[in-house]
Parts: structure tokens; sequence; C-alpha cells
């Protein structure tokens, strides 16, 4: 594996393994690396021959009082993890690298942006759709990987690679969790022990809406109140939002069409955010393309869903 911070040094090193015929993958990440992270260099290993993770804390994509110089870093252990994960390039670059001096031409994404997470964080899908242009620009892979639980980014890239005509492959992957339930994050590791146990009712807030959704509930408003029930223990809650996962807009109730619950909390202090996606058309043949990877629960969470199944209250 080569660790690479330039931009020129990742061009030479591309440029061997495109000439040796290699199809590129790539996992564009903010480092401080867990599962969640290294299920995207797996995908990527299984399908590509080469696999370039980027690792660059991108500014543009925080607000003025948010947690960029506090953002958690451990270059070495990721460095390590990306080696025994089968990487094939770190790309490390310097903030300069990315920014030069001068800097001001940024992606402009549009209604996509606009909800959610775009209400709560002005200007967190502007940055977020630059960078991942730009790192698209200086890796282009034959294919990029992007977690589910970012759902609102994943939708923004995919539809900026098709306005700008990347001739890239966009490969959503299942979010991974915690085996009880907490959707993995960097961001975790703010967490003290009992923050990190009343975090949990966000992904039991999900599950317990997916459960019900399961049994044949398809009235939005319904599926909202189940998940909000559980949704007592954050502070405050941005919101609790059930959408169409290709527009992002309100889902029309009864549900129809694939839609994704999606979450954002604060707990004490800390931002997390979450996503199901409740598909209809499940039993029907394959989904289309831009939506995402809908058989994702593990076992584990399977467990869990039982067990809330178990305590659903009847209505
Ligand atoms: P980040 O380092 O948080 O910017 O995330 C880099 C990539 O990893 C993004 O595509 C995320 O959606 C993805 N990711 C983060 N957490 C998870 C998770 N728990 N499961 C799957 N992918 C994740």
């Amino acid at each position: 594996m080569e660790t690479i911070t330039t931009l020129a040094g990742l061009r030479l090193a591309l440029a061997k393994a495109r000439k040796a015929g290699r199809r590129v993958g790539f996992v564009p990440t903010m480092g401080y690396l867990h599962e969640g992270h290294l299920a995207l260099v797996e995908a990527s290993r299984a399908q590509s021959d080469a696999t370039v993770v980027s690792i660059f804390v991108n500014p543009t994509q925080f607000g003025p009082n948010e947690d960029l110089s506090t953002y958690p870093r451990d270059f070495l252990r990721d460095e390590r993890l990306c080696r025994d994960g089968g990487v094939s390039i770190v790309f490390a670059p310097d903030p300069r690298e990315v920014y030069p001096g001068g800097f001001e031409t940024f992606v402009e994404p549009g209604e996509l942006s606009k909800p959610l997470c775009g209400a709560f964080r002005p200007g967190h899908f502007r940055g977020v759709a630059t960078v991942v242009c730009k790192l698209l620009n200086m890796v282009q892979p034959d294919a990029v990987f992007l977690g589910q639980k970012d759902f609102q980014q994943c939708a923004v890239v995919r539809r900026m690679a098709t306005d700008l005509n990347f001739p890239v492959e966009i490969i959503t992957v299942p979010t991974v969790r915690e085996p009880d339930g907490l959707a993995m994050s960097s961001r975790n590791r703010y967490l003290n022990d009992e923050q990190r146990q009343r975090a949990l009712c966000i992904s039991r807030a999900l599950f317990a809406a997916d459960a019900k959704f399961r049994a044949g509930e398809r009235e939005v408003d319904v599926l909202v109140a189940i998940a909000r029930r559980h949704l007592d223990q954050v502070d405050p809650l941005h919101y609790v939002e059930l959408v169409d996962a290709d527009t992002l807009k309100p889902a029309a109730s009864p549900l129809s069409h694939p839609a994704a619950l999606c979450v954002a909390a604060h707990v004490g202090g800390t931002r997390l955010i979450d996503n199901v996606v409740l598909n209809p058309e499940a039993d029907a043949p394959a989904p289309s393309k831009t939506v995402p990877e809908l058989h994702w629960l593990d076992d584990r969470v399977q467990d869990t869903l039982t067990c809330d199944r178990m305590s659903m209250p009847s209505s």
C-alpha cells in the first residue's frame, strides 16, 4: 500500500494502475475509520482491481460553529486499517493541496440539498459536492463507494455526477451498525457512556417504524409518529421525516414508492444522523438503480427488530 499526499504523486501512481488496465474503486472519507468505512473498502475491493481511500477532513462542508477543529483524527491507525483492509492507495492531501490560494469555484447542488440536513447545515452540501467533484477529478475512478448512512449525501452526489457527466459508477453500501443497532460514525467517539445509551433511541425509532411498515402500515403520519415516540432521549431533535427516496420531498401517503425515514438529532452536543429505507415495491422485480440497497439488515439488527416488533403497540 502507498500513502500519497500530493496530487502529482497520486496521478503518477494511478497512471501506472490505468496503464495496466486496472479498474479503480474509490472510497472518499474524512478518516477516523470504522467498520462502516471498511465495508465500503470491502465493496470496492470486490469490484475493483485497485482501491483508493481518501482521508481528508473537508473544511468547506463544516459550518462556522461546527466541529472542524475537534473532528477525531488518528492517521496512523487509519493507515493500518487500510493496509489490513487491502487498500492500494491512501490519498491524504493537505488542505492547501485541495484548496490552493485563490480558490473560489464551488459546485452548487440544487433541490436535493435543501431539505433534511440542508435546512440545518447551510452550505454543507455545497462543500460536500465541491470536494467530491474535486476528488473525482483527482482520482478519476471507475466506481465510487458511498454509505447509505449519509442518505442525502448519496442523493446529492449521484445527481451531481449525472448533471456534470462524471463517467463514474456510484455504488451505495448499506449502513453498518454496532451490535446494539447504533449506526457507526466517527462522531460516536464524542459520546460518553450515558450519551451512547441515549443515542440508541435513534436506531430504535427507525427499527420500530420499519417493523410497522413490514407489518403492512403505509400511512406516512403513522410511521413518523411511531418513530417520533422513541426519540425522547435526544435534544434537540432536528428532524424525523419520511421522504421520497429519489426526490427527498415529503413522501406521499399511503406509501407506494421507496421512501427513506431520516433522523438527525443531537445527543449531548453531538449531531447524529441515521435512516432506513422503506420500500413498498420490495417484492416487485429489480428496484431502479437509484434506489439504495434495501436488504441491509444484518442478523443482529434483525434480532433487535424482532424485539421491537414484539413490543410494538397495536396502533
Ligand atoms: P465520513 O468519513 O463520515 O465522511 O464517511 C465516509 C463515507 O463512509 C461516506 O460515504 C459515509 O456514508 C460512509 N459511512 C460512514 N458511516 C457509515 C456506516 N455506519 N456504514 C456505512 N457507511 C458509512
